[in-house]
This record gives structure tokens, sequence and C-alpha cells, in this order.
């Protein structure tokens, strides 16, 4: 992720292409055969059903290319941990439009300063902005002779969702869900890796059995050494911001998960707990389980 991280700053300083370009290039980028495939999804037949068709062909499409997935669920419940671990696993890149606002916020680009005020407030960056930089991302992976992808944070709005359904086939989009009352705490105690960009966590989340719902633990992820005196937190954790970032997800995110059930896209998870409870059960919601194995590789 760190990879993609670096190279996505280099790429964001090249010279800007029109908006026309921009989205030429999405369309370009993200399906080769767009005008000629349809989806691999009949959302007649495929609705309602517990797991999506798509479960039945995973690890490569039909198409021989590789898999074009999404993650979808509130701040703070692992989409970009989990999705890092698929990614290692299945050989295709992790791509977090969260990170490609970041790298843009760190650099000096004439964006910047825009962006600061409208992440920092728990604000969604314009759909212009977003695709333009997602739009730069795809190219530079495509150049790197990159396939398929695992989409974090991107669509977050029912338009984006539109924009990238005329462009590509997403496969599968995998809804996370994590109790709410673990998820403002995750994010509070979520700490970066300054030099590698690894995500770390410090909460210990322990809630008590209640009104028969079972107890929930998630231990903290601690750092690897190396990386414990480089630990910084996001501007945007903080616990009013983090409340903002969840109404927003409510209002213009949430109808994204209807958008992708009514095409009998969505693959309902629900976390059990942290990384130990959650991952293989995951795996086999995927139908991944012949990829346990791999598991410490992806880790
Ligand atoms: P979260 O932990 O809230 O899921 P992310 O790391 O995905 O956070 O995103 C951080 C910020 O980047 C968001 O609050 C938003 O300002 C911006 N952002 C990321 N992806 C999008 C998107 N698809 N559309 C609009 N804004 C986005």
């Amino acid at each position: 992720m760190a990879v993609f991280s670096r190279c996505s700053t280099a790429a964001t300083a090249a010279a800007k292409p029109t908006a026309a370009a921009t989205f030429s290039y999405l369309i370009r980028a993200l399906s080769p055969s767009f005008f000629s495939s349809s989806s691999t999804l009949d959302p007649e037949t495929d609705l309602n059903r517990n797991k999506p068709a798509a479960l039945g062909a995973l690890k490569r499409e039909p198409k021989g290319r590789n898999v074009q997935w999404v993650f979808l669920g509130c701040p703070g419940v692992g989409k970009g941990t989990y999705a890092s671990r698929l990614s290692n696993l299945l050989g295709v890149p992790h791509i977090a439009t969260g990170d490609l606002v970041r790298d843009e916020l760190a650099s000096s680009g004439s964006l910047s300063s825009q962006l600061k005020e409208i992440v920092n407030q728990g604000k969604l960056v314009s759909d212009e902005i977003i695709i333009d930089l997602l739009s730069k991302r795809l190219e530079m992976g495509e150049a790197k002779g990159e396939s398929g992808f695992i989409l974090d944070g991107f669509p977050r709005t029912v338009r984006q969702a539109e924009i990238l359904e005329g462009v590509t086939d997403i496969d599968l989009v995998i809804n996370l869900k994590l109790r709410e009352e673990a998820l403002l705490a995750k994010c509070l105690g979520r700490r970066i890796c300054s030099e590698c960009g690894g995500n770390y966590n410090v909460a210990s989340i322990d809630i008590k059995a209640d009104n028969g719902r079972p107890g929930m633990y998630m231990a903290p992820l601690p750092p690897p050494p190396q990386c414990a005196s480089k630990l910084i937190t996001r501007p945007d954790d903080t616990e009013e911001v983090v409340k903002q970032r969840l109404r927003i997800y409510q209002a213009m995110t949430r109808p994204v998960e209807d958008f992708y059930r009514s095409r009998g896209k969505l693959l309902e998870f629900d976390l059990p707990g942290g990384i130990p409870e959650s991952w293989s059960k995951l795996l086999r919601a995927l139908n991944l389980e012949d990829h346990d194995d791999k598991q410490s590789a992806a880790a």
C-alpha cells in the first residue's frame, strides 16, 4: 500500500489532464471491454440470494482478468486492514481513495489547502476531484502492468457508484459491519507509521454481553518495534470529526449498499471481533479457504 501511496504522489504531481481526458481515461483504464461486455451478474436472478453469484468464480474472473472488488463500511470498521490483506493474498492492488487524498494533502500541490479544510471537517471531497485522483492512480498502475483492484473508500456516493458501474464490471462488493460501539473507539485508537504507512491500533475494545447480545473483544494491534517511535494520528480521527464522518456515511454512503444489493453484488460481512476472529471467517465467506496456507503471507 505504501508503494502505491508514494507512487501516486508522483503521479499527482504530473501535468493535469482535462476533466474530459480524466473521465475518458477512467473509462479506458477501468474497463478495456466496456463497450463489449455485460455485467458478470444478472441482477434479477441474483437478487435476494445469501451470497452474490460472483463468489462462485472468485479467484480469477471468467474473462481471465483479476478480481475487481469494492470494500464498503463505516469509518473505523477495518476496510483498509482487510482490503490490504486480501490484496496481498490475491495479488491485486489495494487502492484506497483516502490514501490518495492524504498523499495529495501531503504534497504542495494546488489542491492541498482546499482538500485539508474538507477532510479535516469530515466532509466528502467532490466527485470530480476524487475521480481525478483515482484516474491518475489507475493510469500509473496500468503503466506498471497492474490488473484488477480492490477499491477501499470508493464509491462513497450513489453518483460515484453509477459512474463506476458505467465504466467497468465490479464483481463483488464486501460490506464490512461492526458494532457501532466499537467504531468510534477504533478510529480514536488508530495510529499510522509516518514512514511505512502501516496501520495500527492502540484501542482495546471490550464490549460486555448485554440484553442477549454476546460480548466482543478486540485486542490492540501494536506496531512492530521499527514503527513504534514513528506513529502519528490522522488529523480527522478526533471525536468530533469521526462522529461527523459517521453521520456522512449514513447519509451519503448507506444508499450505496442498496445500489449494489439491488444488483446482487453485495456480500454482507459482520465482523465477529478483531483480526484473529475475523480473517479466517472472511476467507470462508469469500470461498477463499484454500488460500488459508497463504494467510501468514498476507498478514
Ligand atoms: P474513513 O476512515 O472515513 O473511511 P478514508 O481514509 O477512506 O476515511 O477517507 C478520508 C477522507 O478522504 C474522507 O473523509 C473524505 O474527505 C475523503 N474521501 C476518501 N474517499 C472519498 C470518496 N470516494 N469521495 C469523497 N471523499 C472521499
